[in-house]
């Protein structure tokens, strides 16, 4: 069925998993071809599920909850742990799964599946520790019992830059509080979603309880909405979809967790470290291919380093091996599709317009297709088109500024406030800048945020809710409080 070198061909599939059964295309009026951004090639056709089918996985969820949330979270948390080791354990061949559908580099898949395989561990510890409170009142004979209580039936809504990651980060606090979840992967990539649920199967995940459903997303995404049975949407990608969502949702009230677009900024101080700042916003910008929302938008450095810094910062883009993902040494894959590259032409060119001045790369890259060049820019200034949208893609534009204060305000001139990064080696600014930045998460010294036991999410238009760490488990859980008279 396909050709990529599995050790375990088996976890390659294009059936959805709904209900305990593996749906294809052809149980479905129509099929949705998964495309390899780095040559063109169609690697699968996934079905396109009719809205009966997505009512049926619903009830699937519904039904199957009470069981869940009833076995002890011991139970549930040995099953999410064994489902973390079998993806550890297959991770070689998920990544090859997950290059052939998003184009990152094999080195880079395998990191994202193993650093968010780490959620399910997390989570499944803190299952176990799921603790209420007993509350004194202010009448002697009662007493307040609080208790978290799952949530109810959770879907999830994922983006095609982290294929895998951005699945496990939400199954594994919804499974590990009690909750069923439904996961609609993005159309470009659901071949990840789809090795996880073959995995989540093995490890012994009961039926109902993980399903993954393909197909158009806005009649998913409305069905997810307004069907009674979702208590809780959880989503990831565009600031205009999550904005619908919430509309949507509206009528039920749904609980919505929303992890949307960033503008990060990443500030370099003149008493900074100037190679660990390259270093750090090599790893900002150009990870992925400059396609995460926490990736640097704009780069402030203070003008006397500016030009410093953007020669050293155009000489390491410079070097980064561009190529197919399954080459050996490839740095930077492909952008996953020609509308990506159309919005990096039009930033990069409304800033050549403007005045900005080129200092490597700027072109579509020689390999063709939806390859293009690092690129560096100097001379950016904060009225061109890139320092306002968020540009997805690895373009690295360098703006300078005068003073601590200059900086912060052009920092936070942004409707987002996801992630934000600085470089200095002062204690007292450590402290003035990271509580002035208006970001949920702010990266000192460092290029590299996320990880399992930290509250990743956005401050603004950033979007609602926290993913990881022990805030994380909250999304998915209700507080109820049990007021205990007559004592
Ligand atoms: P991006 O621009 O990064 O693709 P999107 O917000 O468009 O971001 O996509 C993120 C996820 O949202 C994908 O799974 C996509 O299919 C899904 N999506 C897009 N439009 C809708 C919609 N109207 N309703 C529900 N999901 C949607």
């Amino acid at each position: 069925m396909t050709d990529l070198p599995l050790s375990d061909p088996s976890l390659f599939t294009d059936a959805c998993r709904v209900a305990g059964r593996w749906l294809r295309v052809e149980d479905a009026a129509a099929g949705i071809a998964v495309t390899n951004p780095a040559d063109g090639s169609t690697v699968a056709t996934v079905p396109s599920l009719p809205v009966e089918t997505l009512r049926e996985a619903i009830a699937a969820a519904r039904d199957a909850m009470p069981a869940w949330a009833a076995r002890p979270a011991k139970e549930r948390a040995a099953i999410l742990r064994r489902w973390h080791d079998l993806i550890v354990a297959n991770a070689d061949d998920l990544a090859q799964i997950l290059t052939a559908e998003q184009g990152k580099p094999l080195a880079e898949a395998r990191g994202e599946i193993i650093a968010n395989a780490a959620y399910l561990e997390w989570f499944a510890e803190e299952a176990k520790r799921v603790y209420g409170d007993v509350i004194p009142t202010p009448a002697a004979d009662r007493r307040v019992l609080v208790l978290k209580q799952p949530i109810g039936v959770c879907a999830a809504i994922t983006p095609w830059n982290f294929p895998n990651g951005m699945i496990t980060r939400k199954a594994g606090p919804a499974l590990a509080a009690g909750c069923p979840i439904i996961v609609k992967p993005a159309s470009q990539t659901p071949l990840s979603a789809l090795s996880l649920a073959v995995l989540a199967e093995r490890a012994g995940v009961p039926d109902g309880i993980f399903q993954v459903v393909t197909g158009k997303a806005s009649q998913i995404g409305t069905e997810f909405c307004t069907n009674p049975d979702i208590a809780k949407i959880s989503f990831t990608g565009s600031t205009e979809v999550g904005r619908w969502l919430i509309r949507e949702s509206a009528d039920d009230i749904k609980r919505l967790s929303l992890e949307l677009g960033g503008n990060a900024p990443f500030l370099v101080f003149d008493d900074a470290d100037l190679d660990a700042a390259v270093e750090g916003a090599m790893i900002a910008k150009f990870r992925n291919s400059g396609q995460t929302c926490v990736c640097a938008n704009r780069i402030y450095v203070h003008d006397s380093i500016a030009d410093a810094f953007a020669e050293k910062l155009g000489a390491a883009a410079a070097k980064l091996q561009v190529g197919p993902g399954t080459e050996p040494g490839t740095e930077q894959g492909p952008l996953i599709d020609m509308a990506a590259v159309d919005k990096m032409e039009a930033h990069l060119r409304d800033a050549l317009d403007h005045g900005a001045e080129l200092v490597s790369g700027g072109a579509r890259h020689a390999l063709g297709g939806s390859y293009f060049q690092p690129t560096v820019l100097k001379g950016v200034t904060q009225d061109m088109l890139l320092a306002h949208e968020e540009t997805f893609a690895p373009l690295a534009p360098v703006i300078a500024f005068q003073t601590e204060a200059e900086a912060l305000t052009m920092a936070n001139d942004t409707e987002f406030g996801l992630a934000a990064y600085f470089y200095t080696r002062d204690l007292a600014r450590t402290f003035r800048v990271g509580e002035a930045l208006e970001a949920g998460i702010v990266g000192v010294n460092t290029g590299l945020i996320a990880n399992e036991a930290a509250p990743f999410g956005g401050f603004k238009q950033s979007g609602l809710g926290r993913e990881g760490s022990k805030y994380g488990i909250e999304e998915y859980l209700e507080i109820k409080y049990l007021c205990v008279a007559g004592l």
